[in-house]
């Protein structure tokens, strides 16, 4: 927590005291465990919340966190009632989900507040540019709908190569533009937010009304690019340690196979320690005799297949550690995420998001 901490003060230099912090807690806060992070997040000066899913906004209410929760998906026809009795605030991409959702709020009794979104370029929601001003008439004229906000959302904004920087720019003036159209046509486009991760540190232009920093707030660079970025003392930590234990430690024979296949024989008489983690816990599978853990502050390879449970680590001659000596998967000291996601072939975001359900949370 004090991590997470650390890492929205972070976020808060770089954006200035202007901008609102809009904290992505989707996916369960990208594994950390939304309620929390949110509580927190919200103790430490964070005023909204996002989530991609009905269910994750509606696990927030439960939990009786009642600051504002945008909505950053579309929610399906079944959703809709849900999505208005947790008051969510949905982005809203065309005519005809604006009228969707106005209809079950006046059902309901109640004013929803919804957020225009426009497509500069990510390709994935909103409405075309020149179509703002229409859609924010529409949105102004339905009775049940407060149009509180008006949004896009970054492609490239994790590079600072050339091309990156191009194609965030024409994000940045096709929005721009956008937002001309929509006042000129006699609109409050309200609050003005776009900048993720990325554009929270390269882009000032780009922080408007509120920012919405995800992987930032979690300890990780969006990219192994801007990591230098990341550094130093305005730089953010590592939120989660992935920890597991020594469960088990044998001595076996030279050209003895370890796991599944026999993907790798021991090359001379070598301790084997067993680990109660494997890609059912989130430890990526595709990191079989390519990864090394951490046990009191030294790197041991992980050898053989991980199976879906366990896996396993060569000791070498096994002096200087015991059964249930604490092992680090990523997160801690000098072992990051990125790390095992540079050679997953992946990025940080998905290494903490598939930490599974069954790995326990504990908050220090
Ligand atoms: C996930 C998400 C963010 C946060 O992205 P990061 O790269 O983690 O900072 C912001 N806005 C939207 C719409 C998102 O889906």
């Amino acid at each position: 927590m004090e991590r997470l901490r650390h890492n929205i003060a972070a976020v808060r230099a770089l954006a200035g005291q202007r901008p609102l912090i809009c904290m992505a807690v989707k996916a369960d806060a990208y594994g950390h465990g939304a309620v929390k992070i949110a509580e927190e997040g919200l103790r430490c000066g964070a005023s909204f919340l996002g989530v991609a899913a009905v269910s994750e906004g509606a696990a927030l209410r439960a939990a009786g966190i009642s600051a504002p929760i945008l909505f950053f998906s579309t929610a399906g026809e079944t959703e809709l009632d849900e999505l208005v009795s947790c008051n969510l605030s949905p982005f809203v991409s065309d005519e005809e989900y604006a009228a969707a959702l106005n209809s079950r709020a006046e059902k309901a009794g109640v004013k929803l507040s919804v957020h225009l979104k426009i497509d500069t370029g990510m390709g994935r929601l909103g409405c075309r540019p020149e179509d703002a001003p229409g859609l924010a008439r529409r949105i102004a004229s339905l009775k049940s709908l407060h149009y509180e906000g008006t949004a896009t959302h970054f492609a490239a904004s994790d590079s600072a190569g050339e091309a990156a920087v191009k194609s965030v720019k024409k994000q940045l003036a096709l929005f721009n533009e956008a937002l001309v159209d929509i006042k000129k046509a006699g609109f409050d486009t309200g609050l003005v937010h776009a900048a993720n991760s990325g554009a929270v540190l390269l882009y000032k232009d780009a922080h408007f009304d509120m920012v919405r920093p995800g992987i930032l707030l979690y300890g990780y660079s969006p990219s192994g690019e801007l990591a230098g970025l990341c550094g130093g003392t305005s730089g953010v930590k590592p939120v989660m340690e992935f920890v597991s234990g020594l469960s088990f430690i044998k001595t076996v024979k030279k050209g003895t196979p370890i796991s599944y296949n026999g993907t790798w024989t021991a090359p001379e008489d070598r301790v084997i320690g067993t680990i109660p983690a494997g890609y059912g816990d989130g430890l990526p599978r595709i990191l079989t005799n390519n990864y090394q853990v951490l046990i009191r502050g030294k790197l041991f390879p992980l050898v053989g297949n991980i199976c879906m449970d366990q896996c396993m680590v060569d000791l070498g001659d096994g002096s200087g550690v015991e059964r249930w000596d604490a092992v680090t998967i990523f997160g801690g000291a000098g072992l990051s995420a990125a790390d095992a996601a540079a050679k997953a072939g992946s990025i940080p975001y998905e290494i903490t998001c598939n930490v599974n359900k069954r790995v326990p949370r504990v908050y220090v």
